[in-house]
């Protein structure tokens, strides 16, 4: 039995690691602010012996008694409109929650895996996008807030490993969808099933040519583990490669929810929107034997049934 902190705990993604570590027999300490988690997403763990929660600020120095094996650091607002609302806490959450959590793991002498993002590719001009390709971000357009916070996540991992030895592991998140995304999170996803549902217009930005690859949390978790019980150190992106344009992808919805009333309703662009983004996912299935297993139509079953117990009860 490993003993394991997860923050951002509460969240989407933490909150299915919480599972999958408690599954596989671990002890998990979970750490979250609430500042876009929901403790919802956790409370069945609760009763747990080997299931402990901290609600704690990471941008503020860490205290965890006991030893540590893992540290697996998903603390952020997420979505490009939590990010646009809480951009100081954002940054703060990538900077210097990343620097605390090095730091306890330097202490611990812990394994840390940070969640570093796509976003790092910024508007990416090479398609699709692989570990080696730097980006093309703009550090004081709205996205920037986020995008350059992963940036400096991963330089100060990178830092932690070669100065400190600490041991580190990178994963760069694509698109990810599944049961426990925030129904007014602000995504496409969220937003097109909520609005499909209700029968209402699906707001779709620009002409909705833009393109995302969207992978089921089940396998994003798979990647994660595989990666953190992997001995590499370098970025590994994990995602989807099956890539759609977002007009396309609300009308699946439309089509999966089956409400006569849902239509597609265009809106503004928002600001240096990513044009398309697909990973390259050549070094998780060489290094981690890893790649998706879940299709597109089956995890968007699964998610619908989710958002509709979310929504119409
Ligand atoms: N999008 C949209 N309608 C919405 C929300 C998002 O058309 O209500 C678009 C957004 O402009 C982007 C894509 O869908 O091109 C994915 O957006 P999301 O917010 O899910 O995440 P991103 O991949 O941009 O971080």
């Amino acid at each position: 039995m490993k003993r394991v902190l997860i923050t951002g705990a509460a969240g989407f993604l933490g909150s299915h690691l919480c599972d999958r570590f408690i599954r596989e027999g671990h002890h998990v300490i979970a750490m979250d602010n609430l500042l876009t988690g929901d403790l919802a997403n956790i409370e069945h763990l609760f009763p747990l012996k080997n299931f402990e929660y901290y609600h704690h600020d990471v941008t503020k120095f860490v205290h965890v008694p006991g030893e540590l094996d893992y540290i697996l650091h998903f603390a952020s607002p997420a979505s490009p409109i939590d990010y646009l609302k809480m951009p100081i806490q954002t940054l703060k959450v990538g900077a210097l929650g990343t620097h605390n959590l090095l730091g306890l793991a330097k202490a611990k002498n812990a394994r840390i895996l940070v969640a570093s993002t796509s976003e790092v590719y910024g508007d990416p001009l090479v398609h699709p996008q692989t570990e080696d390709y730097w980006g093309n971000v703009n550090p004081v357009g709205p996205r920037g807030v986020y995008d350059e916070a992963k940036r400096f996540l991963e330089a100060i991992t990178m830092a932690y490993h070669n100065f400190h030895n600490v041991e580190t592991r990178i994963v760069r998140i694509f698109n990810t969808y599944g049961p426990r995304m925030r129904v007014d999170d602000g995504r496409a996803l969220p937003a097109f099933f909520a609005q499909a549902i209700r029968g209402q217009g699906l707001t779709v930005f620009g002409d909705g040519s833009q393109t995302r690859s969207f992978c089921y949390v089940d396998d994003l978790v798979e990647g994660i583990y595989r990666l953190l019980l992997s001995d590499y150190h370098l970025p590994v992106n994990i995602g989807n490669p099956d890539e759609i344009s977002i007009r396309e992808f609300a009308e699946e919805i439309i089509a999966l929810v089956g409400n006569p009333a849902a239509y597609v309703s265009y809106r503004e662009l928002p600001t240096d929107d990513p044009k398309v983004r697909q990973p390259d996912i050549t070094k998780a299935r060489e290094i981690l034997g890893w790649e998706p297993q879940v299709p597109r139509r089956e995890g968007l079953k699964k998610t619908y049934e989710y958002f509709k117990t979310r929504l119409l009860r």
